[in-house]
Order: C-alpha cells, then structure tokens, then sequence
C-alpha cells in the first residue's frame, strides 16, 4: 500500500536547541531501563518518602512502581510550587462561555484547594472513600479533582454529557459516597441543566450517595433534597485556606476513569499516584516542550477524558506551568473563538483532537486567518489517527507553516503519552505516530503473535514492557483486565487493541481499531488509510469507512462523507469521481463500494467515530448501543439518506 504522505519535516535548529526532548533520553533508557524511570520520577516529583525499588513486576500484569515511596500528588502540582517562590505566576487563565474571566495563581490555587479538601473532609470523605465529579469545564473541577487527590480519595470523574443512567452505573460502580457537580452549564451561549440528571441518577436504584455537592453556576432552577443536597458557597467557602497534605504510597489509588466507549462497554480504569504522575509530568514535558517560565499551553480536550486528567490537570500542574482552561465550545459566539483565545493569551502550546482540526477545515481557511496566531510554537493531536491532509491544515493555517506537530498516540489505559515525535529532534513525517518515546517499548505483531519489522505489512500494536502510568487493573474486576489486555498475545504483551504498520522509515502508523481493520479479497485494508485519502480529495471534510460483510470479497468498503462548505452533493459524480480519488491515492482493491453522503457523522462524546454504528447501517441490522453517541439523531439522518440511496 502507498503511504499517503509524500513530504517529511526536517526539525527546526532553533527550536531543538531549546527543546526538553533530547536524544540522550533513548540511549539512557536503552541503557538502564528502569534507572531511567527512577531517574524521571526522582527529577520529577518532590517524595516526602524516597523510594528504594523501581518496578515490582513480580505479579504480572499487575505492576508496582516505586513502591516503598510516599508523596501527596496535589502538593506536587500546587504546593511545592508555592513554596518555590512561584505562588504569583498564573497557574489557571479561565475563561467562560458567557466571556467571564478569572485569573488563578498558584497561591490561589493552593487557597481553593485546601478549601475543598477542608470540605470535603467535613462531608465524610476519608483516605480511600469515592468522589464522583460530574462537571463542566470550570475552575472548581479541578479544585475538586486536586483536594481528593490531597485526601487521597481516588476520584471518579464523569464527563457532563452523560446521561443519567450512564452516571448511576458510574457512581455505582465506584461506591462514591459524595456527588459534587454543578446546577447547570454554558453550552453554545445558553443555560443547560447538569444537577437534573445527578437527581434522576439516584432514582435509578440503590446508590451509596450521602452527599450531592452543587457549584452553583449558571443560576438555573434546580430542584433541592434537603437530605443530600448542599451548596459549595454554603459549604467550602466558611473552609479555612490551609490544608496539611499527607504523604500517600506511591501505589495508592488516583483515580478511576470510564474510557469513551467507542468499541464497547466502557471499562473503569483505575490509575495509581507515583508512576502515573511522573510519566504525565515526564511527558508534557518533553512532548509538549512545556517551559513553565515562558509558555501559556492550552489542551483544549475535556476534564471529563483521560487527556483533560494528564495534559490539564495532573502533568501541566506537576510541571507549574500556566494554561487557558476554556469552558465552551469552538463555535459560540462565532467560529473564530479559539482562534481568538490564543490571540488573547498568547498561548504558544495548543494541543487538540482530529475531530476539532477537521471541523475548523470545513469552516474554512480565511476564519484563523483574521487572528493573530503568531505566538503558537507547537501543535499537538491526540484522539485518533490524524490524516495528512488535516496535518498539514494545522501546521499551515493554525501552526504559521512552522510549528512541529506531535502526534501522540496512548490511551485511557496507558494514563500518559507512548508513541510520539519528540519536537525538534523527529523529522515529522504527517499522519504518522512514529516511535514510543524514551522509556517506552512497542513492537507490531502478526495473527500468530510474533514480532516482525517488515514495511507495509498490517498487525497489532502492543507494548513490551510495563511503564509507570499504565492502569492497574479494571475497578472491581481484575479477571477483565487479564482478559482484555493481557490475554490475546500472552502475558508478555500488552494488546492495545489497535491496528498498526511500519513504513520503510521505520515509522509506527496506527490503523484504527483491530475491529475496524477490514478484509476484501483476502487484502488488509486499514480503515484510517482509506478515510485519509478520501480526506485528501478537495471535496471532503470529514470521512469514516467501515467493512460491511459481501458475498463475493469477504467484506466490502463502505465510505460515508461529509462535504466542505461550498460543495455539493452530485449525486454518482460525486462518489465516481471520490471512488476514483482512492483508486489513485491507493489502488483499485480500496475503491468503496458504497459512498454515502451524510450531513454528520456518529461520534462519541469524545469526539471520536464511531464506526461500529455504521457497520450495523452498511449491514442493514439494527443498530447496537447507543449510549456513548454525543447526539443519538445523527443515526436516523443516516439510516434515512441510506433507504434513499
Ligand atoms: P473504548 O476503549 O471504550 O472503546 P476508546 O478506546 O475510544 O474507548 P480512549 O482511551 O479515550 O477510549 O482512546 C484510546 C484510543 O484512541 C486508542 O486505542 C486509539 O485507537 C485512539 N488514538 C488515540 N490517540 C491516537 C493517535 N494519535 N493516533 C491514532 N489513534 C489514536
Ligand atoms: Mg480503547
């Protein structure tokens, strides 16, 4: 199969000299592999008990890092930088839907944090004991993630697109004694209730909820139970500002966290303290070159994700640096708002998802262009595989044709950054994830599960030895971990579960899914290829692909398109002529069978696509469960244009 991208990126000298990423890193981890992390976590992290073992692997799968230490994960992303003489630089630049702003320092981050952790400790909440957060994108949800952290109550924190049933199995599952959410939240400029579904939540069933903790921010209605509910400015505002952080064992519980759900049922991900936190501070450190002194970074993912606890809260934070949290969407009041964000604050690290960069392509170039965006020094992507052609939009339009580019592939389960360029060292080569990062084993493996290097040729990405962040174990269910990670290639690899290849550069490209991988007469054919190259046809914003069963080639392509503004849907001469665009990018085998114009296309809450709905529209079944989907009527909008053509 061809590569699509046709054109590699030297790095920039100026912006190696200057980079966190350097290449000494690989031959100290090559050399001393687990010396290398303890080097990290020693670097790193301030320990109120120093750790004498790196890596207990002595239980596998089940992993220990530096387990004899002891640190308090919010005194590393808050206090200690407080007592560094850092207490006035700007840890948090808000800002809110409706334009309101607020400036948090690391001293009045340290206040806030203390505050919570007072009150929630008032409530009942102990070492150990469960926090479901159910939130927006608001300063006190970090508050809140941090002041558990500080007690060492692992956290749950659910994203506030959820509905109330997803939130009752969450909260169920995690045995969370104490609810803390919001009245309501900003979306697209208008009000929207968020404590309603915590309140039809608890009707659901039994639930261990002794209290519902309400921000109060939008100044909705909301019905109240005197039994459970409780405001914030009633009960953390009395709270005294100083709060003593306890050292917690480097393997105490963080946090659990549900991963998107784009394959299945989601999984509790459970993420422990020391190895978490060191490879989260590791990684924003030398993936997103974050300078805590000079950069204003900007990851514009949810809290509610496994990116929004690494690359908002828990890595920038342990590094000090200063970020833009932003609560609303991209295109309230106008498509221009993010641009207009990194104008005002001067944010030279911005690190988002395809599903965002794709959109703003549809929108249109001349929509960055009116904002000054000059002050960007480097472009993240995280979520799925980027297409090329949406790589080099970025690196153009938002990026000043300069600005590096890190693809970074990991996963809830991998708590941190794996498989990455490093910038200023890698030439980056578009579409591609590239290599894990220092520290960091991965090999591509055939049906029988062996190793192999050969270019081109289609397998399964798995990692070869343990790292620090990685999950520890599903809540509850450590049968459901084995089986799921640790099962399909032995107890030697980890099973990511997605596709992969090698280029002849040696480069890692992930393919998607191992689900989403196809087979049409007897040739692999990986999803995330053919949605690039369908990308890289003028007309085309947006593209998913799915395999649908056929009689004669096993499977067959099914595509299903989204157009740019400004083009039309012709009807056959639109899908002959992108059926012809990726017979060329790719050869005839790729040609779709079908091509589908719709107007949107199912997506998780995340953002991500998902393909396993479409499949069941190219099958004509039934279509599966919807419960992750973000708007469950894009599957009619589907169906419908599908009876029509
Ligand atoms: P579930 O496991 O419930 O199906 P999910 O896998 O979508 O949900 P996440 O942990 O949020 O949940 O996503 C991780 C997955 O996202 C990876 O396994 C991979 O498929 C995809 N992904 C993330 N980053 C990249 C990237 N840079 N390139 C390609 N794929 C990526
Ligand atoms: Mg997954």
């Amino acid at each position: 199969m061809r590569i699509l991208s046709e054109t590699s990126y030297a790095p920039d000298p100026d912006f190696a000299a200057a980079a966190n990423g350097k290449a000494e890193l690989f031959e100290q981890a090559d050399a001393d592999f687990e010396g290398f992390w303890a080097d990290q976590a020693r670097e790193r992290i301030t320990w109120a008990k120093p750790f004498t073992q790196t890596l207990d692997w002595s239980n596998a799968p089940f992993a220990k890092w530096f387990a004899d230490g002891q640190l308090n994960v919010a005194h590393n992303c808050v206090d200690r930088h407080v007592e560094a003489g850092n207490g006035e630089r700007v840890a948090i630049h808000f800002e809110g839907d409706q334009g309101d702003t607020r400036t948090i320092t690391y001293a009045d981050l340290q206040r806030e944090v203390s505050k919570t952790a007072n009150a929630l400790q008032e409530l009942g909440i102990n070492k150990g004991d469960r926090v479901a957060i159910y939130m927006p994108m608001i300063p006190e949800t970090i508050f809140t993630m941090l002041a558990c952290a500080r007690l060492g109550a692992p956290h749950s924190v659910i994203f506030g697109g959820f509905s109330a049933d997803a939130l009752h199995t969450r909260i169920v599952d995690a045995d969370a004694s104490v609810v803390v959410t919001t009245d309501g939240q900003w979306r697209r400029g208008k009000p929207a209730p968020l404590k309603a579904a915590v309140d039809e939540s608890l009707t659901k069933g039994d639930h261990p909820v002794k209290h519902v903790l309400v921000v109060q921010r939008t100044k909705g209605e909301v019905a109240w139970n005197d039994d459970l509910d409780l405001w914030w400015h009633d009960v953390v505002d009395r709270q005294s500002d100083e709060h003593t952080a306890e050292p917690m064992d480097a393997e105490h519980p963080l946090f659990i966290l549900y991963t998107s759900g784009t394959t299945g049922k989601p999984k509790g991900i459970l993420h422990t303290s020391g190895g978490y936190l060191t490879q989260a501070a590791y990684t924003n450190s030398i993936v997103h070159d974050v300078h805590p002194e000079t950069d204003v970074y900007w990851c514009t993912a949810d809290v509610g994700w496994v990116t929004g606890h690494s690359y908002i809260v828990y890595g920038p934070l342990a590094n000090g640096a200063t970020q833009v949290l932003y609560e609303g969407t991209p295109d309230t009041p106008h498509q221009g708002r993010w641009w207009e964000i990194v104008q005002k604050y001067g944010v030279t690290i911005l690190y988002t998802a395809p599903t965002a960069i794709r959109t703003f392509m549809k929108w249109g170039n001349d929509i960055p262009a009116k904002f000054d965006l000059s002050s960007i020094r480097l472009l993240g992507s995280v979520g799925e595989p980027i297409n090329p052609e949406a790589w080099r939009w970025y690196r153009e339009n938002i990026g000043g044709g300069k600005a590096p580019i890190v693809d970074t592939w990991w996963q809830t389960e991998t708590g941190g950054i794996m498989i990455s360029p490093l910038p200023g060292l890698t030439t980056l080569e578009p579409g591609s994830a590239q290599r894990p990062i220092p520290g960091i084993a991965a090999e591509i493996l055939d049906d029988m599960g062996e190793p192999f290097t050969e270019p081109e040729k289609v397998g399964y990405l798995v990692l070869t030895k343990p790292w620090p962040a990685m999950l520890r174990t599903i809540w509850g269910d450590d049968q459901r971990y084995r089986d799921t990670y640790w099962s399909r290639f032995g107890e030697k690899y980890y099973f990511a579960g997605d596709g992969a290849k090698y280029d002849a550069d040696g480069n890692i490209w992930l393919l998607g899914r191992v689900d989403d991988v196809m087979n049409v007469s007897g040739h692999r054919l990986s999803t995330a290829e053919i949605e690039s190259a369908l990308v890289s046809h003028e007309s085309v914003a947006e593209a998913a692909v799915v395999g649908a069963t056929d009689e004669t080639t096993g499977q067959a392509v099914c595509a299903f398109v989204i157009l740019r503004e400004g083009f039309e849907d012709d009807g056959d001469d639109t899908v002959q002529e992108l059926r012809n665009h990726v017979a060329k990018e790719i050869g005839p085998i790729a040609k779709p069978r079908q091509i589908l114009v719709v107007p949107e296309l199912p997506k998780t809450r995340s953002g991500k696509i998902m393909r396993r709905l479409l499949k069941d529209v190219a099958e004509n079944r039934e279509v599966g469960d919807v419960t992750t989907l973000a708007d469950s009527s894009v599957m009619n909008l589907i169906k419908d244009g599908m009876a029509k053509g």
